[in-house]
C-alpha cells in the first residue's frame, strides 16, 4: 500500500478523493482511500478539515483506508478534501520543537523525554529528573534556538526493521508486536527517532520556541513551552491584557506591580477602617433605640448591622426590661428583622415572632426572647409593626 498523502507531504492541504458510505446510524462518515488529514498520535492531535465542505471532526485508519467522521453526511462520488492548514501547520510547529527539545534535553542534559502533550495553548514534556534548576532551562532553551537559526533540514523516511536495529535510533516506546518497517524522523545532526507524526521541513519554520514554566510530576518534572506563531500570538494576547491593566490604574508597566500591591493594601486598611465604624455605628443606634419612647423599639437599616438585626435588638432591651425592640435592615435578598423582648415582659416571643414572620410574607425562628427572620421585601413592615406593638401594649 501506498503511503498516505499527509505522511509522503505534511505541507499538501487538498486532495482530490472518491467518497463511499461509511459510520452507524446518525453518525455520518465517509471512508476514503486517501487523505491529507493526519489521523493523530504520537501526542499530537487528529486533523480537522472539510469533505466537500462539510467539517470533518474525526479521522481514524481502518480496513478500507481513512475513516472521516462528519458533521452532516456528504453524498458518495468525487469530492474537496480540505485539511485545516493553519490548525496543523501549528501542530507541526510544536511538534517539530518537541523532537528539538527532547533531543537536546538527553544529550546535552541527559534528561530523558517520558511523555508529550500538544494541548490548545501549552504544550509539554515530561522528563525524567526531580527538579531542573532555572540556569538549566535558559541553557536548553538557548541551545534549541541555535538549532532554530541553523535551519537544520528535516525529513522523514520508512526504514526496514533490522536497519532501523543498525541506526543510532533515540528510542520511543513502540507498540508491542507492532511488524513491517519504522518511520524515521531525522533532524539533520542532532536527531533520529521513531514517529509517525507531521513535521517541518526544517527547524527555521519553528520560528521561535519559550520555555514557561515547570511543575513536579510523578519524581518527574513537566515542562512547560510553546513554539512558531503561538510565541507571537500570545505575546499579544498578554500586551493587551497588559495595556488594560495600565490604563485601569494609569500606570506605566514597570511599576504596574508595585501600583496593584499599593492598591490592594489601601483595600484592605479602607476595609477594616469600614469594620470599626460599622462596629461604632452599630453602637450609636442601640444607645438610640434603647432611649426612644414607649414599650416599642422600632427601627430599620439601610443595611444588616453587624452582627444582625437581633444582636442589636438584644442589646437595645438590655437597659429597658419592660420593651420589646423590632429591627429590619434591607439586605440583598429582601429584608431580614428580628424582635428581641426585655427581661419583665411576659410575651411568648415565638408565637408573637411566627406571626410577624407571617405578616411579612417570610419565616424565621426562635424562642424565649429572641426571635430572627427574613422576608422577601419591607412591603408588609408597618402591618408587622402594628402587630407588635399591640403585642406589647396588652
Ligand atoms: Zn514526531
Amino acid at each position: 500500500m501506498s503511503l498516505p498523502t499527509y505522511e509522503r507531504d505534511p505541507y499538501a492541504r487538498e486532495l482530490a478523493v472518491e467518497v463511499r458510505p461509511g459510520g452507524g446510524e446518525g453518525e455520518p462518515a465517509a471512508w476514503l482511500a486517501d487523505t491529507v488529514l493526519y489521523p493523530g498520535g504520537g501526542g499530537q492531535p487528529a486533523d480537522r478539515g472539510w469533505l466537500a465542505g462539510v467539517e470533518v471532526v474525526g479521522v481514524e485508519p481502518g480496513p478500507q483506508g481513512f475513516l472521516h467522521r462528519l458533521a452532516a453526511p456528504v453524498p458518495p462520488g468525487p469530492a474537496r478534501l480540505a485539511l485545516d492548514w493553519p490548525r496543523r501547520y501549528d501542530h507541526m510547529q510544536q511538534h517539530t520543537a518537541q523532537h528539538l527539545l527532547t533531543a537536546l534535553a538527553a544529550e546535552r542534559f541527559g534528561w530523558p523525554t517520558t511523555a508529550f502533550h500538544l494541548g490548545p495553548e501549552l504544550s509539554d514534556i515530561e522528563l525524567d529528573r526531580p527538579e531542573i534548576a532555572p540556569a538549566d532551562l535558559a541553557a536548553l532553551e538557548e541551545a534549541a534556538m541555535a538549532e532554530v537559526r541553523a535551519g537544520r533540514r528535516v525529513a522523514a523516511r520508512r526504514v526496514a526493521r533490522e536497519e532501523a536495529a543498525r541506526l543510532a535510533v533515540r528510542s520511543r516506546r513502540l507498540p508491542a508486536g507492532l511488524t513491517g518497517d519504522l518511520r524515521l524522523v531525522e533532524i539533520e545532526g542532532i536527531d533520529l527517532a521513531t514517529c509517525g507524526g507531521t513535521h517541518l521541513a526544517s527547524t527555521a519554520e519553528i520560528e521561535s520556541l519559550k520555555l514557561l514554566g515547570t511543575e513536579p510530576m510523578r519524581g518527574g518534572t513537566r515542562l512547560f513551552w510553546i513554539a512558531g506563531g503561538r510565541v507571537r500570538a500570545r505575546l499579544a494576547r498578554l500586551e493587551e491584557r497588559v495595556g488594560a491593566l495600565r490604563r485601569l490604574f494609569d500606570s506605566g508597566e514597570p511599576e504596574l506591580l508595585a501600583v496593584a500591591e499599593r492598591k490592594l493594601a489601601d483595600l484592605a486598611a479602607a476595609e477594616r477602617l469600614a469594620r470599626r465604624l460599622g462596629g461604632r455605628l452599630a453602637d450609636f443606634e442601640a444607645e438610640r433605640l434603647a432611649a426612644a419612647p414607649g414599650p416599642l423599639l422600632d427601627l430599620h437599616l439601610e443595611s444588616p448591622p453587624p452582627g444582625g438585626p437581633a444582636a442589636l435588638a438584644e442589646r437595645a432591651v438590655a437597659g429597658r426590661p419592660e420593651a420589646l425592640a423590632f429591627v429590619t435592615a434591607a439586605a440583598a435578598d429582601g429584608l431580614v428583622f428580628a424582635l428581641a423582648a426585655g427581661s419583665t415582659v411576659a410575651l411568648d416571643l415565638a408565637a408573637l415572632g411566627a406571626e410577624v414572620a407571617r405578616v411579612l410574607g417570610g419565616r424565621g425562628g426562635g424562642s424565649g426572647r429572641r426571635y430572627q427572620g427574613k422576608a422577601p421585601a419591607a412591603t408588609h413592615r408597618a402591618a408587622a409593626l402594628d402587630l407588635a406593638g399591640r403585642a406589647i401594649a396588652g
